[in-house]
């Protein structure tokens, strides 16, 4: 794999000082305008190079693909065309967007479209979606809170990347409002549950992968081949409802608490673009099955911080983590979900449970800062924080940068609109 950074590429493309989206992102997306309908655009600074357009003026004639591919509303074709063409497409759009390359600047009107003039859309179509629970940090807190704090780890935990299957279709863009779900509620200190909104609305913060090839049933994915299967990731942003989901949970895991909405951010940040970020995993003790081990670095070093936005007030900051602290990582998790035969399809989402870092103000979740509600945050006005309230927006972002390379995602976001009235 080519790594774009050990070289400084410098493009025509005006990209603001400490843009997300610089030429060593090149992240992928479905966008629209009043000029636009919904097709693939790639984000570069603060425009989007619209893909159906430069295809059309012909700058991707050396390239041997069904350019249609960019007129769909959802990017599942372009990823099905394999990782071979995506870096031979990227090597072409950084060719032809470095400096001195005049070609394609004569036509900037024509193919480049200002971010703020796009409505931006769900970029796959997503069949399946997998939450994994694998952040030690996250999975021990939790324990010590509603379990054992001595023995906050279930035994399972550190011989398989713990996992459940959720609901694709509650899936949506950063931007779509999050309605305060109804639902079955119980206190311990209540003999009858009761049904109204949820009190205890929360936030995970996530990274979840988006799957580039898929697999006939019956076929595993080695760790080392588990890459290959990968076309790139998404913040992702798990709602959930805490007195449902504590109700509910128990055997069969989450349901309702989790389903009503899970918010992803539009960019979808190739492979590619993070192979420079590559950073070693958390030592596993106990050894893991054959399985599941692996060689090489496997987790990635991205900048996570979580905000919250209250009407009338400014951003407060209430979380900063990082994708690197996962105990389990994309590989081991891919392993473990195809090891009994289970097959992925192209546009599947995998997220990654939960980020929590080991500092208090690492926690992924309102649930752990705030320890349950018992230490609640304090916003910029003096009001606290248990949990979310009715018209908060909470914000997620992600960032690699080493010397002076950034590769971001923006940002996922989602406003909280109130319960509707029974
Ligand atoms: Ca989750």
């Amino acid at each position: 794999m080519h790594n774009h950074i050990l070289s400084e590429i410098i493009s025509w493309v005006d990209i603001p000082a400490h843009s997300d989206f610089s030429i060593y992102n090149l992240p992928y997306g479905i966008f629209s305008s009043p000029r636009h309908s919904a097709r693939a655009g790639i984000r570069i600074g603060d425009y989007i190079i619209d893909l159906q357009a430069l295809s059309e003026l012909n700058f991707l004639d050396s390239l041997a693909f069904d350019k249609t591919v960019f007129q769909k509303n959802t990017l599942n074709e372009f990823i099905g065309l394999g990782k071979n063409i995506h870096q031979q497409f990227r090597n072409r759009l950084i060719e032809l967007l470095t400096l001195g390359n005049g070609s394609l600047k004569n036509q900037a009107n024509n193919i480049l479209v200002p971010a703020k003039e796009v409505e931006m859309h769900l970029p796959i179509y997503i069949r399946d979606y997998t939450d994994f629970y694998s952040s030690e940090e996250h999975a021990t807190n939790v324990g010590k809170m509603f379990r054992d704090p001595a023995n906050a780890l279930l035994p399972n935990w550190k011989h398989l990347p713990v996992g459940y299957h959720g609901r694709a279709s509650s899936i949506v863009v950063s931007g779509t409002p999050i309605i305060r779900p109804w639902g079955q509620v119980k206190s311990p200190e209540q003999t009858l549950p009761q049904f109204k909104p949820t009190q205890m609305l929360d936030f995970e913060l996530e990274v979840a992968f988006v799957i580039g090839k898929s697999t006939q049933l019956g076929q595993r994915i080695s760790t080392s081949q588990a890459e290959d299967y990968i076309f790139g990731l998404v913040l992702f942003n798990d709602w959930s409802a805490r007195d449902i989901q504590s109700w509910e949970y128990v055997p069969l895991g989450p349901f309702l608490g989790k389903n009503f909405a899970s918010s992803i951010s539009p960019w979808i940040v190739p492979m590619e673009a993070l192979a420079a970020f590559k950073t070693n995993s958390p030592i596993q003790e106990p050894p893991v099955l054959s399985y599941l081990a692996f060689e090489g670095a496997k987790n990635y070093d991205i900048n996570l911080e979580v905000a919250i936005t209250a009407p009338q007030q400014g951003e407060k900051i209430i979380c900063q983590s990082n994708f690197k602290y996962l105990y389990w990582n994309m590989s081991q998790q891919l392993a473990h979900h195809t090891v009994n035969g289970c097959n992925l399809n192209i546009g599947d989402l995998c997220a990654s449970g939960t980020i929590s870092g080991k500092e208090p103000h690492s926690f992924g979740s309102m649930l752990e800062l705030t320890w349950r509600g018992s230490n609640p945050l304090s916003m910029p006005d003096g009001s606290l924080r248990k949990f979310l309230e009715d018209y908060d927006t909470v914000t997620m972002r992600g960032y690699c940068q080493k010397n002076n390379v950034r590769v971001g995602f923006g940002e996922v976001s989602g406003q909280i609109l109130p319960a509707i009235p029974c």
